[in-house]
């Protein structure tokens, strides 16, 4: 389908610029399809992936519907503020994002006032605004309810209610607040949902609510990122923030399900990698940690041990995996969501370098699902699931016995560096010359600082390795010699 141009729809000529002028050249599929649609006074489901423009699909029909009621009754945004849609969205984040595009998309509407109620604000100066008079409510279905059952806000001239993200706003919770507010808007109205999935829940509302919905999906384009992002979803267990547990059970059937050669693995407290290593190196995994309370040292021998591969899994915070530069890494895991969007993108780069396609999951329970679509929305990228399986009647120790994860590598560390004038081949030489007898196929990275090294040997033969290099001389002197910690 050739994509058309807003022109071609019967909006205002005041939208058609402002389209324009914001660089949108095409209607998205989702525009094309809904658009034609709701401007003909028509109910909708739409489905469409993260960062589609669903915004635009719902905001532009909602503003010519404002523009065209105003010029017919010759009236003026300024003085007639009648309350004529409202948005409901799952989080105060995405409010904040769809007020956005409606101010952008309602700028050569002279007068136009969008409000956002959501919590994190207090009632008061919300009251006070909706006072002075709105048009469009952008908010979450907890706050919108607080002011019904205040009588602080009406919605009683409300002639367009739009459903953002139901899903999601579901998997919050917020199903009796949804329907209560359905109830509070007058019949005589245009109902829109949006959403990327539809449960059960929404179906049977759409029947309730909604008068001959058009249902518009579209389909998903292959494209062919260089990531690959997945999410898995484990139950939340009563009181906590997230279930440890059932976490690291995830994490192993990652581990046994890929089988990646290297893996970082990203918490965001210092304490759940330190709770994590331990238990990932209990279960003989080869796994290691990296957090800000190390000393150096040990900060650069597990790093140099994870680049030479004697350690498989690095779990790391952000702050502390800074350090990591690993070219070929296989699977990024996110143990728990970063707070911010941009850090999400900075963990799952990691992946997919040097030519090879990436493998970033994410390990959620259902309450960071919010979280997970505005990393979606901001990255205009749909993180799809993965199914696990059944975990519940799987023990730790059940997965553990299924999975090898251990590495092929071992590390030496080498008391001499580039200050030593050392260099890789002269470690190389006396591990594999007549004195030292190993193979060269057997040495991995050699790791050459200012004053030590590093030497990845096939594991079997490290301890070999070890003697021979303290028994015998580098460069014509001694060096200590030890396994690396
Ligand atoms: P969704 O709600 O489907 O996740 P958004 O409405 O947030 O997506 O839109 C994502 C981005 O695309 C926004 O920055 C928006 O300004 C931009 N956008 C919307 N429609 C178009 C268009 N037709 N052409 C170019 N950019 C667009
Ligand atoms: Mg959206």
């Amino acid at each position: 389908m050739p994509m058309k141009s807003f022109s071609t729809l019967p909006l205002s000529a005041e939208l058609i610029q402002v389209v324009q002028e914001l660089g949108y050249e095409k209607m998205t599929p989702i525009q094309a399809e809904s658009i034609p649609v709701l401007l003909a006074g028509r109910d909708l489901i739409g489905q469409s992936k993260t960062g589609s423009g669903k915004t635009a699909a719902f905001t532009l029909p909602i503003l010519q519907k404002i523009s065209k009621q105003f010029s017919d009754q010759n009236l003026n945004l300024q003085r007639d503020t009648t309350l004529r849609a409202l948005v409901l969205c799952p989080t105060r984040e995405l409010c904040t994002q769809v007020v956005r595009e409606i101010r952008k998309l309602g700028r050569k509407h002279i007068g136009l006032q969008v409000l956002m109620l959501s919590g994190g604000t207090p009632l008061g100066p919300q009251v006070y605004a909706i006072e002075k008079g709105v048009h469009i409510v952008v908010g979450t279905p907890g706050r919108v309810l607080d002011h019904l059952k205040k009588r602080t806000l009406n919605l009683a001239s409300v002639n367009t209610l739009v459903l953002d993200e139901a899903d999601r706003m579901l998997d919050m919770g917020f199903h009796d607040e949804m329907e209560a507010i359905l109830r509070e808007v007058p019949e005589e109205r245009q109902t829109l949902f949006f959403s990327a999935t539809f449960p059960k829940t929404i179906e049977t509302m759409s029947k309730l609510y909604q008068k001959d919905a058009v249902r518009v999906t579209i389909e998903e384009e292959e494209t062919a990122p260089a990531i690959d992002q997945f999410y898995c979803e484990v139950p939340a267990r009563q009181g906590t923030t997230y279930d440890f547990t059932d976490k690291l059970k995830a994490l192993l059937w990652l581990l046994g399900n890929y089988e990646p050669g290297s893996t970082i693995v990203f918490c965001n407290f210092k304490a759940v990698v330190v709770e994590l290593t331990h238990a990932l190196k209990r279960l003989g995994i080869s796994a290691d940690g990296l957090q800000g309370d190390l000393e150096q040292s040990d900060r650069d021998s597990v790093m140099a041990k994870f680049r030479n591969k004697s350690i498989r899994v690095m779990v790391a915070t952000d702050v502390a995996a800074r350090g990591i530069d690993v070219e070929d890494l296989d699977l990024v895991v996110n143990f728990e969501l970063p707070q911010k969007t941009d850090v999400y993108t900075h963990r799952i780069g990691r992946t997919g370098r040097a030519g090879k396609k990436g493998l970033a999951v994410s390990v959620i329970i259902p309450k960071e699902k919010v979280k997970l679509t505005e990393i979606e929305q901001h990255t205009h990228v749909s993180i799809p699931s993965i199914e696990l399986d059944n975990l519940d009647d799987t023990s730790v120790d059940d997965l553990k016995n299924e999975l090898r994860f251990e590495s092929k590598m071992s590390t030496l560390f080498v008391a001499g560096g580039r200050k030593n004038k050392m260099r890789p081949g002269d470690l190389l030489g006396a591990l594999t010359g007549e004195a030292g007898g190993l193979k060269g196929s057997d040495i991995g990275k050699i790791e050459i600082h200012d004053f030590f090294s590093y030497v990845a040997v096939a594991k079997p033969f490290a301890h070999t390795a070890l003697t021979r290099l303290q028994e015998g001389r580098i460069k014509g002197r001694r060096f200590r010699i030890e396994m690396a910690r």
